[in-house]
This record gives C-alpha cells, sequence and structure tokens, in this order.
C-alpha cells in the first residue's frame, strides 16, 4: 500500500519533513500474531511509549493516520518557537537604539523567510521521529486510521493487530467556537497558520490563552496589526493575576489591540475582508481583519475509534483514565492530551513512561505524583510549577511567600530585561516550597531549578547555599532563599550570635 500526504506549502523542507514522517513509498508491515504492546496515535506520547517499549525488547505496533510528531513537531511547539524566536530578534532590532545600538534604516520583517526557516527547522528535527527511527528502534510502524474492534484488537488499514496491552495516544484538535458565521468567513487554527507563506496585515486572535498570547505577539512583532480577543478579565485564565497583568501591558506595548472581558458575537466576509462583531460589557464594536486565528482550547481526538466496542469510557474532556493511565478496559492505557488536564508536550512524554513501566513492567507509578510545570513562551516569558496561592488559600494550608522583582537582579538590569518577578511559595514556618510563578525573558529555563528543588525536597534553606553563577537572572531564586534565611534571624538568634561575635573580637 501507498499512501501520499500533502503539506503545503509544498517547497523542499516539506518534502523532507514527509518524506521522514509519512514517507510516501511507506509500505506497512505484514502484523505480528499479538503485540505486546499497540500504540495508537505518533504524537509525543504515542512516540515515547512506542520507542521505550520497542527498546525495552517489547513487540510494538505504532500506528499513525497523518503525520508522525503529531501536534508538537508539525503544528504546535515546533512551528511555533521557530517563529516567535525570530519575532524576538525583530523586536530586539526594533529597540536596538536603547541598547546604544543602531539597527539598518527600513529594516523590516521578512515574513516569508520567518516562515521557510521554521519549516526547515521542523524538517531537520523530524528524523527524530521518523518512521525510519521508530522502525530502527524495532516498532512495527503502519499508517492509517486505527480503530478497535474488540477489547483485544485494532484494525488498521485492513490489518488486525491482536494486542495484550494498548496505549490511545491521539492526541487532541482545536477547539472551534460557535460563533455565527466563523466557519463561513474561514478561520486558522493552529493546523493552518504554519502553512502561511504571506503575513497577514491585519489579524484577529480569538482566545488569550497560551497559543493565542504567543502567536499574537510574535505576529504583531513580525508586522501585523494584531487585535486579541479573550472573553475573561485576563490572559491566561489558569495564571497568577500578577503575572498576567505584565503580560498585558507587554502586549498592549508591542501595539497589540487587547479587548478583555470580550466576545466575537458574529463574523462576516465580503471580498476585502472579515468584519469581527465584538461585544465588550454591553458595548458593541466592529473591527475588520485579513485573517483570524482561532486559539480557544483543544477538543479530545475520541471519534472513529470504536471505543465502545473496546470498553473504553470517555466524555468531553477525553478518555476517562484512572491514576495509573489505564482505561475502563485495564488492558488499554491512555497518555497525552487525549486523557491529561495538562495539555503538553513534556507532560505527554511524562504519562508515556508511567505507562511503559505500568503496562510492560508491572509498575505501580502514579500520575498525580507527577511535578508538573509549564510556560508560556511570551516576552517576558511566564512559568509555573506547583500550587498557586489561590490553590493554598482553598486547602487551608498557610504559606509565606516571598517575591524578588527582576528590576532587582543584576542580569535582567544589565540586559535590559527588568520586567517580571518570581513568586515563590513556602508552607508557613518553613522553607518547604510548594509552588513558583516566574515571569522573565528566561523563565522557562528558571522554573527547572524549582521543579528540582520541589521534586529533590530541596528547602530554600539548601537553596541559599548553592552557589549560582554571576550574574544570571536564576540569581532572583536564590535571593528569595536569602530572604528566607533572614526570617530565620529572630531578635533572640541575633542576640546570641552579637554576644558571640563580640565576645571573639
Ligand atoms: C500552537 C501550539 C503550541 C504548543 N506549544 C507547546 C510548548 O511550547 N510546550 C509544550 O509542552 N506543549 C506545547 N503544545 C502542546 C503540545 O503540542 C501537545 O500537548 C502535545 O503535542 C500532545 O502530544 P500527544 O502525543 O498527546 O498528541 P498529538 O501530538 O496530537 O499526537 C496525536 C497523534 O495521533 C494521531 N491520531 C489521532 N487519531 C488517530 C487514529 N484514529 N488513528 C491513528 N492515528 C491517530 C494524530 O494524527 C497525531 O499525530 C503546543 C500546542 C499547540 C497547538
Amino acid at each position: 500500500m501507498s499512501l501520499r500526504i500533502n503539506v503545503p506549502p509544498n517547497d523542499e523542507h516539506n518534502v523532507e519533513l514527509v518524506s521522514n514522517v509519512h514517507p510516501p513509498e511507506w509500505v506497512n508491515p505484514e502484523p505480528a500474531s499479538r503485540y505486546n504492546l499497540v500504540v495508537i496515535g505518533a504524537g509525543t506520547a504515542g512516540l515515547v511509549t512506542a520507542a521505550g517499549a520497542a527498546i525495552l525488547g517489547a513487540k510494538v505496533a505504532l500506528i499513525e493516520r497523518h503525520l508522525m510528531g503529531g501536534d508538537c513537531l508539525n503544528t504546535g511547539c515546533v512551528p511555533s518557537k521557530a517563529v516567535i524566536h525570530s519575532s524576538r530578534v525583530w523586536a530586539e532590532m526594533r529597540q536596538a537604539r536603547t541598547l546604544g545600538a543602531l539597527a539598518p534604516p527600513g529594516t523590516e520583517a521578512d515574513f516569508a523567510a520567518v516562515m521557510e526557516r521554521m519549516r526547515g527547522i521542523r524538517a531537520r528535527i523530524s528524523y527524530h521521529d521518523s518512521a525510519k527511527q521508530l522502525s530502527d528502534f524495532g516498532a512495527d510502524v503502519f499508517f492509517g486510521d486505527a480503530r478497535f474492534s474488540g477489547p483485544d484488537r485494532v484494525e488498521v488499514a485492513r490489518a488486525t493487530l491482536r494486542f495484550k496491552k494498548a496505549v490511545i495516544a491521539t492526541g487532541a484538535r482545536p477547539a472551534v467556537p460557535a460563533i455565527e458565521g466563523l466557519g463561513e468567513s474561514g478561520y486558522l487554527t493552529n493546523e493552518t497558520v504554519f502553512n502561511l507563506t504571506e503575513r497577514p496585515n491585519r489579524l484577529a486572535v480569538i482566545g488569550g490563552g497560551p497559543l493565542g498570547c504567543e502567536m499574537a505577539q510574535a505576529f504583531c512583532r513580525l508586522g501585523s496589526r494584531v487585535t486579541i480577543i479573550e472573553a475573561n478579565s485576563q490572559f491566561l485564565t489558569r495564571e497568577d493575576p500578577d503575572a498576567a497583568a505584565i503580560l498585558a501591558g507587554a502586549l498592549e506595548r508591542d501595539g497589540i489591540d487587547i479587548r478583555l472581558n470580550t466576545t466575537v458575537t458574529r463574523v462576516a466576509k465580503s471580498q476585502r475582508e472579515k468584519r469581527l462583531n465584538l461585544e465588550t460589557g454591553g458595548k458593541t464594536d466592529v473591527i475588520a481583519v485579513d485573517e483570524i486565528l482561532v486559539g480557544v482550547g483543544r477538543t479530545p481526538n475520541v471519534e472513529g475509534l470504536n471505543l465502545e466496542v473496546a470498553g473504553v469510557t470517555y466524555d468531553e474532556n477525553g478518555v476517562t483514565v484512572n491514576d495509573f493511565l489505564q482505561t475502563t478496559n485495564r488492558r488499554i492505557y491512555a497518555a497525552g492530551d487525549v486523557c491529561l488536564r495538562y495539555k503538553f508536550t513534556h507532560t505527554a512524554d511524562a504519562a508515556a513512561r508511567i505507562v511503559i513501566q505500568d503496562a510492560l513492567f508491572l509498575g505501580r507509578k502514579k500520575f498525580s505524583a507527577s511535578v508538573i510545570p509549564w510556560c508560556t513562551y511570551t516576552d517576558p516569558e511566564i512559568a509555573h510549577v506547583g500550587m498557586y496561592e489561590r490553590d493554598s488559600e482553598k486547602r487551608g494550608i498557610k504559606v509565606n511567600t516571598f517575591v524578588i522583582p527582576l528590576g532587582e537582579v543584576d542580569r535582567a538590569i544589565t540586559d535590559g530585561q527588568e520586567e517580571g518577578f518570581l513568586k515563590i511559595h513556602v508552607r508557613e514556618g518553613t522553607d518547604k516550597i510548594l509552588g513558583a510563578t516566574i515571569v522573565a525573558r528566561h523563565a522557562g529555563e528558571m522554573i527547572i531549578e524549582i521543579t528540582t528543588a520541589i521534586v529533590g525536597e530541596i528547602g530554600l534553606k539548601q537553596i541559599a547555599g548553592i552557589i549560582h553563577p554571576y550574574p544570571t537572572q536564576s540569581e532572583a531564586i536564590k535571593r528569595a532563599a536569602d530572604e528566607y534565611n533572614r526570617t530565620r534571624l529572630t531578635p533572640f538568634l541575633k542576640g546570641v550570635l552579637s554576644a558571640w561575635l563580640s565576645w571573639t573580637r
């Protein structure tokens, strides 16, 4: 069987991408009589499960209906971060004067080149997720739509794969809001926005979550006039409100037209443009744009899998799993966006590792034991791990909070990146870290130290003794630890220390 797939634009980069992640000449193998593990979906969750299990010697089948690498490689993390990086460079060039540098006159972003660079990067990375790589690891790779035909078997491209265990890793797709006229007018999602080769001059972004904020800022910095529309009163609704407020300020300074507490009530298309009717607290407005990008959440891919036949329960949040990531059919597991509340590549990866241990090696690893950090890659970035203040209040846990503004961190000052803060919560009267939020240019890198501390049960007292290279933005964490140490200096202790020092003078 030969399979052809086209990813626009049909340039050399996308031809290379497809040759790796859905090779046109691929012929599905003869199925084994029974597999230790059948994995449905070759996004992060499926790839990590299949590769890990095959490397450990299991007989594994991996099924993908579209592009191996899933969202992360093709339409999510990789393309978005490549475009964001280019947009940051452009933003810095425009502000070069503040750093004593002069951008050449007429400097302008080359949108087509930015997108081509992104496609080149995606193609280059795609080998790691390729059919060849997975086959080399020992997995049987099948292309086609997977569908259960019983509690222990899956059909794909007219072949039947029998399994001891299976994993549903079919991911999620963009949710589309029910707005009159949106479908008829046409819109972009993460599945199509990275196919653009021409910059939309005017762009409306519906949704102020991570995707909406990241893309709104990137497109604005690359020269689009962007309006971002969010129904709630803050961007990144889950995030610390102080962090979200800094982000709103940053987006506004970039020149984005911000519409919080606003809903789109209707969309209409004319020959020249798309018009969006907006409503903000009873007031109406109309904006005209060239393109609309929708980023209002994700819908789990459960349709067409015939889950009923396999005895697997699901609802609008995806496949139902227990803490061991087992579905209601105990021999079938799920991992990644199809079942998890936290839809990230690193959670899909973490879930896959748990599934390998629990499904194949009688493990009893629980997903709830995971410490999950995340980051939104705006400028500044917003990263978080553990509890928010509101969580501790809800759970009746008393905390002490240490806040270090980046304006007090030398490296942030030298780099002109003073906007932001580190906020770290410890259990009251102790140095045990319960959670942290970081707003900083490289918050995503900084949050790893705090995540490591939480996992390794390293308290602020110990962090204060860890030598941090000077000058780094991570010194903010050490500063918080020093502040904690100062709280331990009670008047009594201070008196004892002074007495000792004067005695030993
Ligand atoms: C724009 C954007 C930016 C993002 N940025 C980040 C980021 O910076 N960091 C981060 O951690 N996360 C990010 N994410 C989230 C991340 O991409 C996802 O959480 C991750 O890709 C989920 O992996 P998955 O394996 O669960 O699903 P997916 O990657 O969606 O893979 C599922 C695969 O299953 C296949 N499939 C579905 N149904 C079937 C079927 N019936 N038969 C066969 N195959 C099937 C699909 O074709 C797909 O390839 C981003 C997401 C988006 C949209």
